[in-house]
């Protein structure tokens, strides 16, 4: 993903440089949203195929149905296995063919919609995602992540369009405990730190073309949304309350940091989140939260202004995400599970190789045990505990 597009392949014409931006065609949020949902829908589809696992039907299926109901649409829904792996994907499709829906509905969080992604893409129809938490912004992209059973990174799938339609609840987004909230702020902030480097670079993104100034500039909207309102919206969602700055977090969360990673590029903060996948250890913790770890990585990367590496640091122990080895369940002593991370985070074709300067595996892996000894005195000097880590894997 480094190469730009007009770098050479052997045999193959020379493709045109361009700049391109992609989005879903609609997207809608307020509180009380899913009670619109089939209002939305039916221009879409008449025969959709809702995909959600139990615990979040629980909370929306009556909404769910009403509105589907009103709207003239059949009911019809399929319940998610929890890991968006090639094989669920696949008995996905199946369903789909089996049941002749035209459209297929993922209602939950990122996982759900990955898998709903990836199905109704092989399956031929259109799809749509009602993300039930702002935990990552998987809702508005063109791609899906595809894990193996045991929640490793396996590969990025892209697809030739977006989603015909994103609808967020805010008001359900804000009944969810707030660690999903946080999570989605570690992803958040990655996208414009990444799409600065990719900016830099001159680098392809995920929507197969040079950034424009569109996706760059949604990218760093979202970061100054975020730095001006996470930590108020943190609060409110606490109590379960939807509050102006709750509405510009679920929207930085998901369609400003959506639209700003896929158009305006990935660098060595996702490259890093999917290398540690590959460590045991980081499996129990929220997609945001290993970006988080990331950010900070590609921070000490670049070099970046110690005072802006402090602020990053102090800012997010403050929204609850980690900084230190030991809050992803690693030490500094774990070299080879490090050099493992590291290897995975390097490999051709990551995202890493968009950083304007060559990354190599020793120079992630002295960078992350770096971040132990820098954390914890920043965090000192601040007078700030380390953050209560909460369990918000989507
Ligand atoms: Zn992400």
């Amino acid at each position: 993903m480094s190469e730009t597009a007009g770098s050479e392949t052997a045999g193959a014409p020379t493709p045109v440089p361009v700049r391109t931006i992609i989005s879903p065609s609609r997207y809608v949020q307020g509180p009380g949203a899913i009670t619109r949902l089939g209002e939305f829908l039916a221009p879409i589809g008449s025969s959709p195929l809702i995909v959600a696992d139990d615990i979040v039907w629980g909370f929306v299926g009556h909404d769910v149905e009403s509105s589907l109901k009103a709207a003239g649409l059949p009911v019809r829904k399929e319940k998610f296995n929890g890991i968006p792996t090639a094989v669920e994907i696949d008995r996905l499709v199946d369903v789909i063919k089996e049941t002749g829906a035209d459209v297929v509905v993922a209602v939950g969080g990122g996982s759900t919609i990955d898998a709903v992604k990836a199905s109704g893409f092989l399956a031929g129809i259109r799809w749509v995602t009602v993300p039930s938490v702002a935990s990552t912004d998987a809702p508005t992209s063109a791609l899906a992540v595809v894990y193996t059973e045991e929640g490793a990174f396996e590969e990025y799938r892209f697809f030739p369009r977006n989603p015909d339609l994103v609808l967020v609840d805010s008001q359900l987004v804000a009944n969810a405990p707030a660690a999903f909230l946080a999570a989605g702020v570690g992803d958040a902030l990655a996208t414009w730190l990444e799409a600065r480097a990719t900016s830099r670079s001159n680098s392809n993104t995920m929507a197969g073309g040079l950034p424009t100034l569109a996706g760059t500039a949604l990218a760093q909207l979202s970061w100054d949304v975020l730095w001006e309102n996470a930590l108020p919206a943190l609060d409110a969602v606490r109590d379960h309350l939807v509050t102006p700055s709750v509405e510009k977090v679920i929207e930085a969360n998901t369609l400003l940091s959506g639209l700003g990673f896929e158009s305006g590029g990935l660098a060595a903060a996702h490259a890093i989140h999917n290398g540690l996948t590959a460590a045991p250890q980081a499996h129990g913790l929220a997609h945001g939260q290993k970006v988080n770890i990331g950010s900070l990585t590609q921070l000490i990367l670049e070099g970046a202004p110690t005072s802006d590496i402090r602020d990053f640091i102090e800012f997010t122990t403050r929204v609850g995400l980690p900084t230190t080895l030991t809050e992803i369940g690693l030490s500094v002593d774990d070299t080879d599970v490090l050099q493992l991370v590291a290897r995975e985070a390097t490999v051709p074709g990551e995202t890493i190789h968009a950083m304007p300067f060559e990354v190599g595996a020793a120079d992630v892996v002295s960078a992350l045990k770096s971040l132990e000894r820098l954390s914890r005195r920043v965090r000192d000097e601040a007078g700030l505990a380390a953050p209560e880590l909460y369990h918000a894997k989507h």
